[in-house]
């Protein structure tokens, strides 16, 4: 058990990577605090798929409750840490997940697009960042916050000119205050995924060609699955990485190198 002892908080839970991620920390040993919003625009979202997810985790040992909460909203933040000190006692790991990519052209983008996705995975990221760094320090016994950016942070996307620029900025918020927490024991880094097939991008990749395509980019030969993720999040958070301080790391089956 890595994380034997630990109170992990997942944005995002319910679904795709956030819910691949609460289950891997549990199976470790971890108490998780599942968030989840509800407001996504998919099959299964918010409380019927949150059930789900808690009901693994359970069925598997583990221990996790429930919190629900837009991340856009500052109050979120406040209220996943106050959830996590009232039913675990504390906080120890953050995984910043909750995120949104709905494709939209470049020239013709609302404005009001651009501000939410920016305050969901953005701003969302910064707060809950915030909110769990302050009991950290006030519990003074280190900790692990994690952002879920993006192979998007180091490339460009035609449709994504509103969410790359967002992972982007997760990432870069793990490398400053890596730097304001490392002091306090609280370490700050980001994963980046490359493609994995879940609902924000079920879509875009059923047009003709395209699953085909992205799949030929990636070395080993297959799209990401949400576990792949969630191992890279799990030793992020455990003390198998406690030198690793502000760091991104590419978990994308060699993607992003193949570009020759
Ligand atoms: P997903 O399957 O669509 O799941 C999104 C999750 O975020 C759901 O649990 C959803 O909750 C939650 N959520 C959405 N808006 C929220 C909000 N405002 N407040 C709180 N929760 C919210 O997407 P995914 O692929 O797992 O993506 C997870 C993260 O991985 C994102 O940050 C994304 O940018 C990143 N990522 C994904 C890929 C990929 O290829 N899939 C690649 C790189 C990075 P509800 O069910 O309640 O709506």
């Amino acid at each position: 058990m890595l994380l034997d002892g630990k109170v992990a908080i997942v944005t995002g839970a319910s679904r795709g990577i956030g819910r691949a991620c609460a289950t891997a920390l549990a199976r470790e040993g971890a108490r998780v605090v599942l968030n989840f919003c509800g407001t996504a625009d998919a099959e299964a979202s918010g409380p019927e798929a949150i059930g789900d997810a808690l009901a693994e985790i359970t069925r598997e040992g583990g221990e996790a409750c429930a919190c629900e909460g837009d991340v856009a909203d500052a109050a979120t933040a406040e209220h996943l840490v106050a959830s996590a000190v009232e039913h675990f006692g504390g906080v120890d790991i953050l995984v910043n997940n909750a995120g949104i990519c709905p494709f939209h052209d470049f020239l013709d983008m609302p404005i009001e697009l651009l501000e939410r996705v920016t305050r969901v995975n953005y701003i969302g990221t910064f707060l809950c960042s915030q909110a769990a760094a302050r009991q950290m320090i006030a519990q003074k016994r280190g900790g692990s916050i994690i952002a879920v950016s993006s192979i998007s942070a180091l490339v460009g996307g035609a449709q994504q000119a509103h969410y790359t620029p967002t992972k982007a900025a997760g990432h870069s918020l793990m490398q400053s205050i890596a730097i304001v927490l490392g002091p306090h024991g609280i370490r700050c880094n980001s994963v980046m995924p490359g493609t994995v097939l879940t609902d924000i991008n079920r879509q875009d990749l059923a047009q003709p060609g395209k699953f085909e395509h992205v799949e030929n980019r990636v070395p080993l030969g297959r799209l990401g699955k949400p576990g792949d993720i969630a191992e890279v999040v799990t030793f992020l958070a455990s003390d198998m990485a406690r030198y690793v301080n502000g760091a991104g790391i590419l978990v994308d089956g060699g993607m992003f190198v193949n570009l020759q």
